[in-house]
């Protein structure tokens, strides 16, 4: 069973990338899903390098680790707290996830997000069709009708755009963060 080393003594023992690649669930579970598996293990060479890092006193460097892995998780995690998320969050959020200045701006001053209770991740749908890209090269139609959130039974084109827009934030930060 996969635990993540928690002392310098384990560590030493083995590091977290090492032991999530020596996991036969992981192992077995990979096959289904490679991208979330390729961010899994991301998130543990980033831990192994925050590890590092911090024990031999060098803060910043373990507070860029920590930054990538609260970034994969991110992309990982359906539950996003958007609750108390102002307009001004709103925009920058819908810049971040694609949409023009003009789009944003509309959409930060009527954001669904707003006063709902939980809003929905738009990242984790993104990841999941991306992934079923690489495996299968499913229409971004198909993906769209299975991923979309709309909650419409009929998606728009806009729909679709705004997944395709989310696909290339994931493939950046993809890069980015080397996974
Ligand atoms: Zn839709």
């Amino acid at each position: 069973m996969f635990i993540i080393p928690r002392t310098l003594d384990e560590w030493n023992q083995g590091k977290a990338e090492q032991r999530l690649q020596d996991d036969p669930t992981f192992l077995a579970w990979r096959d289904r899903h490679p991208l979330q598996a390729r961010f899994w293990l991301a998130f543990c060479r980033h831990y192994d390098l925050g590890f590092e890092a911090f024990h031999q006193g060098d803060a910043e460097q373990a507070r860029v680790h920590k930054a990538a892995m609260k970034e994969l998780v991110s992309w990982l995690d359906d539950e996003v707290p958007r609750a108390t998320e102002t307009p001004e969050e709103a925009f920058t959020r819908l810049l971040e996830e694609g949409f023009s200045n003009k789009r944003a701006f509309k959409l930060a001053k009527t954001s669904p997000t707003r006063g709902k209770g939980r809003p929905v991740s738009v990242r984790w749908p993104a990841l999941q069709a991306h992934e079923q890209k690489l495996q299968d090269d499913r229409s971004w139609r198909e993906l769209t009708a299975e991923f979309c959130r709309c909650g419409q039974t009929k998606h728009a084109r806009e729909c679709q755009e705004k997944l395709r827009l989310q696909v290339v934030v994931l493939k950046k930060t993809i890069q980015q963060l080397g996974v």
